[in-house]
Formats: C-alpha cells, structure tokens, sequence
C-alpha cells in the first residue's frame, strides 16, 4: 500500500526541515518528499523527529549468544585471541535452528537500537563436523529467514574462509565449520543470489581476512561477476595480526592490500585499525569505506583507528555492532567520538568541512558510508530510496525544546536507545511506541537457544 507519512520535523539529505510530507509507493521506496507541507488527510502521523533509519555494516549475529559471558579475567595477557578460542567453542556446538534463533532476537534488538538494515558477515556455513550440509545453504538460508521474520533489511555476506593463516596455512579444527574451496564458495554464491534477488535483500563478496584467503583465490571469486555487488573483508585489527603479515610478506595488511588488489568503493575495509598514514591516504583515495565497531574494538582490546585524519582527508566510514555487545547506534557513534578525545586529550574531534557539530556529522557519515558499504538504496529521506525511518520520542524531555543537529546531539551525547520510539523498513512499521511485534516470543526462543548451545 502506497502511504503518506507527515512528520513534524525531518533530516533531508540538504538539512533539517519542518512539516515534511513523506509519500511512498507499494514497494515501500520513497517516490516525493514536500517540505513546509500540509498533512493531507489519511496521512500517518510521526509523533517526533524522523531520521533516516542506520545501516548496521557488520555483524556476526551468532556472536550475541556469547555477549556479557566473556569479561572475566582468566589469563593475564586476555585479548583477541583469547576471545576468539571461547568463540570458536561456542561455534562448535551451534544448530541451524539455534542460529536461527539467536538471529532473529538479534535483529529485533538491533531495530529497536535504530538500526534498520544488517551486513550480515556470516562464516558459520557447515555441521559440527565441518560437513556441508545436505543444502550448503542452510545456515545462510536461516540467517535470511531470521532477518525477514523480523522486517530488518540485509545485506548477507557469505564468507570466503580458506586458511588458517598467512601464505594458505591450514585451518585450524576450530575453524573446519567455515572453510571453503573456491568452487564451494562460488557455487554457494550463485545459489544465494537467486534467493537475495527481492526487495530488502543483497548479496555481496566477503573474504574473512587476509589470514583466511591466498591472492589466486581473492582473484578467483572477484573475476566470477561483473556486478558491483559489495566487498568485505576484516583487515588490520590486531597488532598480531600486522606482525604475521609482515613476517610474511614484508608488507602491512592494507599495505598489502592496496598493492596487490583493485579496491574501489565496493569495498568495506572493517576495522583497518592499525593503519599507518600512507595506508589511510590509501583508503581514502580508493573510496572504500572504513568498517569501524567502536564498541566491539573497545571490548577486545583492539586499538584505535586514526578516524581523526581519516575523517580530515575527506575518507568515507560507517558503524557495525560485530560481536554485539552493544546494540545501539547512540553507544558506536559516542564511542567512535569519546576513542578519538581519549586519545588526543581535546574534544570535539569528528566532523566534517560543512559541519561543525560532531553528532550532525556522525550521523549523515554512518548513514551514507552504511548504504554505500550495504550496496543498498537507503540512508536517506529522498525519491528513490528505502522508506526506513526512525522516529525519536518528541514527547522526551531532552528533545523537547531542540532543533537541527541539536536533536542529534541530545541523542547521541545524552540520550539512550529508548529515545527511539518508532521504527520503519521498507515503508511497514517494525517497531512501535518502543516495541517489535515479535520480541517476547523471540526473546524466549533465543534464551532456550542458547541454554542448549553454551
Ligand atoms: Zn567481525
């Protein structure tokens, strides 16, 4: 059903602009956009500022299960690695339908949070024994049917996972449910792309890291399509990971990258925290669009990316929730700001040549480098676009007597989730008055999962 939407106040992609009337067409896409317009009658009303609705550009949802359970300091020298061996015990035990539904409440909570359309980064492909599954499908298949149960839009990115180190080391037997040949890997992508060929749904490339794929077979799976679908790929998180790939091949991970592969702006480089000045002029140039998980960066110990010149030299980026444990566009954008005054001991440090005011900033910048990263049309209130808006609550006390980037500011410097009253993809509302349909059933379903699975 075509809809009318008046919202008081909207972000447009030119500024902040009252009595908006939003009108959409039985696809969901936007078709017009009237500023200074009267509600016609039938309209829907949006009682708070509308925003576009935010791209979430990574995520591994089966990760939510483990969320909380790790910060316990077992070992003096706990990092990433640690982590990851905890990690790797949970992925061994995981069903399709724990999977499923662990998922699904994931992307409920992630609509709630504001986000309204998931990268999916999914490496958890085959059984317990690291054999494919009857559909070698299956575990993607139940990631897209969690998404669509729950109205999120996806981008799924079915990983390439070889290796278990630099140079095509074998894998380890803690990564035998991911791993791939490259025939395996493009036959599962032409399989997916008859199945991520509707509204709400893309399909993209994925390489888990330079660790997992040799060059041949980053050649092999980029020269099987001529399309532009998106690129991912997890790229320089680690200090470690910096030291293996020099020790291998006397280049740094993006310096690597950058010298042996064509990256263009199909590329999603997620994390590239450890880059070096030439490496971030690189990215810049390339257009790619920096992946940065300030939550999950924080959480393991990563480090911090050099947003600052980054940002100063006009580089494009956006935000994931990656191993989730936070679900909320407010904590990644504050924390990708409050990292960078940390570090630099002055404030104010994100924002662009147009903009002085860093929540105005942070937020148009993780909209437009999350649809570019997604490969999807969205991220802004335009003709031509998703219809996938979030309405804050107008009624909130913070909110009441702000304008413009004001309201932003108030939100992502003061504010909370539950600022977030209504929540729209593809032109249906999927969370209302704070609610999703679906989460008490969800809730109990992902808490019986993962009473199985850890
Ligand atoms: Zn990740």
């Amino acid at each position: 059903m075509p809809k009318a939407l008046f919202a008081p106040q909207a972000l447009l992609p030119d500024g902040w602009a009252e009595q908006v009337l939003i009108e959409t067409d039985a696809r969901g896409m936007i078709t017009r956009v009237t500023r200074g317009a009267e509600a016609p009658a039938g309209a829907e009303h949006c009682h708070g500022p509308v925003l576009p609705g935010m791209p979430n550009l990574h995520s591994h949802a089966f990760q939510r299960a483990m969320a909380g359970l790790a910060e316990v300091a077992l070992n003096p020298e706990d990092s990433f690695w640690t982590w990851r061996d905890l990690m790797y015990r949970l992925v061994g035990r995981l069903t399709p339908d724990q999977v499923q539904a662990i998922a699904r409440y994931l992307y409920i909570d992630m609509l709630k949070g504001g986000y309204t359309a998931v990268a999916e980064f999914h490496y958890l492909h085959h059984d317990q024994n690291g054999r494919p599954y009857a559909d070698p499908s299956e575990m993607s298949q139940r990631v897209l049917a969690a998404a669509e149960g729950t109205g999120i839009a996806i981008t799924l990115l079915p990983v390439m996972y070889a290796h278990g180190g630099f140079g095509g080391k074998d894998p380890s037997d803690g990564q035998r449910r991911f791993i791939h040949t490259t025939d395996q890997y493009l036959k599962l992508q032409e399989k997916l792309a008859a199945f991520c060929a509707k509204p709400g749904r893309r399909l993209g490339f994925c390489f888990h890291s330079l660790r997992a794929v040799t060059l041949d077979e980053i050649k092999a799976v980029m020269a099987s399509t001529d399309d532009d679908r998106p690129v991912h790929v997890h790229i320089a998180e680690q200090q470690k990971e910096v030291e293996d790939c020099l020790a291998w091949s006397r280049r740094r991970p993006i310096q690597w990258l950058y010298d042996n592969v064509d990256v263009d702006d199909r590329w999603c480089l997620i994390h590239a925290t450890h880059a070096e000045p030439d490496e971030v002029a690189a990215i810049v140039k390339s257009r790619a669009i920096a992946g940065i998980c300030p939550t999950t960066e924080a959480n393991l110990g990563d480090g911090l990316f050099p947003a600052v010149s980054f940002v100063d030299q006009g580089g494009r980026l956006g935000i994931g929730s990656d191993s989730h444990v936070s679900l909320s566009v407010v904590e990644e954008l504050r924390w990708l700001e409050y990292g960078q005054r940390l570090k630099h001991e002055r404030r104010n440090r994100l924002h662009g040549p147009n903009t002085k005011h860093v929540a105005g900033y942070l937020y148009r910048a993780a909209l437009d480098g999350g649809a570019q990263a997604l490969g999807q049309k969205m991220g802004a209130i335009a003709p031509g676009h998703r219809t996938d808006l979030v309405v804050l609550d107008g009624q909130h006390p913070l909110l009441a007597h702000v304008g413009g980037d004001d309201i932003l500011g108030r939100w992502l410097f003061a504010g909370l989730n539950r600022m977030v009253k209504d929540v729209m993809v593809g032109g249906q509302w999927v969370v209302q008055d704070g609610r999703h349909a679906d989460e008490i059933e969800a809730g109990r379903a992902f808490a019986a999962a993962v009473k199985a699975a850890i």
